[in-house]
């Protein structure tokens, strides 16, 4: 077999959207996969679209999240210049070369002597290829118009300069998205005119939404660019994993796989051919699972930002310390912290109904609250002191379980579930978590 060259061939037009990103992984996968070469082509030819930062910021966003090429502008390689605008000189010769052969022809713009060249429709042919993704597909020439390739101003349209920079850089697998299916048999009878031999083609399909509607970047209820997920504390290994899920799946039944694992059993038969949906919920169960297995040095890392922009001292380095380790199961994405530490840790202390319901339910709730208020007053404010505080309060009463727990938590959290309370008390602080117990037991005796 040929040695497998794949691209991914970006327009710098705007940040790194989650579909490009999806092309640009499973091109690299494949590469990988298959010991081939995985290149970047910067497609800048839409000027009026390109965005000065665009094509830095899609490559910093795209190595974040674990891709490495081979060639690339940045990087050099055998078959560059590797941006579109540089390559003009081929666009020209090659535009010549089907004038000369009579594959193209003037067109000139009225009252102008300038002109742009059109590329002549062969009549009555069929263009047949077959899909990586879906099988043989084909294309009637009579529904295909006479296209320009090259404009007056001497840059090429899309169709024309894909095909000489896929030929030239000796593509051999053409994977992107669903929306340039019918771009397909323009380029084939632009690769069989010159002769060249045409790449095997591959359109994965589209992502959509949850009402199944394809995703559109003007939809906010979805976030779609890789850097706001970076921006939120998602770990790149578990974005990485979730697109390559989005119209991909695995042999083996199991989801959460490392970056080795999946370029291990890529494979392009296994792409799916029908649309993928963008599960938010599972992107976060993703990051959840890869979150929860960072080392807690790794997970103070992450959150610290967050906590620092909310203005959340975090000085005190054993308090961190604890508090990183309380949330760190619970924490879905970094930004996520400052919602925990906002349901948690806020001196606005106040009791959610349901948990109000529950102590207004129970007999001799206040006796429970004002005994644990006392022994806490008393004690060493350890996380172990706490808890023995907890015990005590059940001996000496002689209550428990449900009926013991559930009014210290509520009495100090407002709340009726939440993280391990010795130590999430501790963290609080005697003077806040009494000054709680005692906004409870007023409420309570106001009924
Ligand atoms: N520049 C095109 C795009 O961004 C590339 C299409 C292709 O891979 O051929 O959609």
């Amino acid at each position: 077999m040929k040695k497998v060259r794949v691209r991914y061939a970006p327009s710098p037009t705007g940040l790194l959207h989650i579909g490009n990103a999806r092309t640009a992984i499973f091109n690299y996968l494949f590469a990988r996969h298959y010991q081939g070469d995985f290149i970047i082509r910067i497609e800048d030819t839409d000027i009026a679209r390109n965005v000065e930062t665009g094509e830095k910021s899609q490559l910093e966003n795209l190595s974040w999240l674990g891709v490495d090429w081979d060639e690339s502008p940045d990087k050099g390689g055998p078959y560059g210049p590797y941006r579109q605008l540089d390559r003009l000189e081929y666009y020209q010769k090659y535009g010549q070369e089907l004038l000369e052969k009579g594959f193209a022809y003037k067109d000139y713009k009225e009252g102008s002597t300038n002109y742009a060249l059109r590329f002549k429709v062969p009549e009555n042919q069929v263009y047949e290829f077959t899909d990586l993704v879906r099988g043989k597909l084909s294309f009637a020439s009579e529904d295909i118009e006479d296209w320009i390739i090259l404009k007056e101003n001497g840059i090429p349209t899309y169709n024309f300069a894909v095909v000489v920079d896929d030929h030239l850089m000796k593509i051999t697998h053409v994977l992107r998205g669903e929306e340039h299916i019918t771009n397909t048999p323009k380029q084939i009878m632009v690769y069989n005119s010159f002769g060249w031999e045409v790449p095997l083609f591959g359109h994965m399909t589209l992502i959509v939404n949850e009402q199944r509607q394809k995703l559109s970047k003007r939809d906010h209820s979805i976030v779609q660019f890789i850097s706001q997920y970076r921006d939120l504390g998602y770990l790149p290994e578990a974005l990485f994993n979730f697109i390559t899920l989005l119209g991909w799946s695995p042999a083996i039944n199991q989801e959460i796989l490392s970056k080795a694992e999946v370029i291990e059993l890529f494979e392009a038969s296994r792409l799916s051919k029908s649309p993928s949906m963008f599960d938010q919920d599972k992107l976060k169960f993703i990051n959840h699972t890869y979150l929860k297995n960072l080392t807690l040095e790794e997970f103070i890392k992450l959150i610290k930002p967050f906590l620092v922009a909310e203005k959340i001292s975090i000085e005190d380095e054993k308090w961190l310390t604890d508090f990183a380790s309380l949330l760190q199961d619970r924490c879905e994405f970094g930004a996520q912290i400052v919602e925990l530490y906002n349901e948690f840790f806020t001196e606005d202390f106040m009791i959610e109904k349901k948990a109000l319901d529950f102590l207004k339910e129970q007999e001799n709730v206040l006796k429970t609250i004002k005994h644990f208020s006392k022994l806490l007053a008393e004690t060493d404010f350890s996380p172990k002191m706490i808890f023995e505080a907890i015990k005590q309060t059940g001996k000496q009463l002689n209550v428990r379980g449900k009926n013991l727990y559930m009014p210290a938590r509520i009495a100090t959290t407002g709340l009726m579930h939440g993280p391990e309370l010795p130590k999430m008390l501790a963290l609080i602080g005697r003077d806040e978590v009494l000054e709680r117990i005692a906004k409870t037991i007023k409420l309570l005796e106001d009924l």
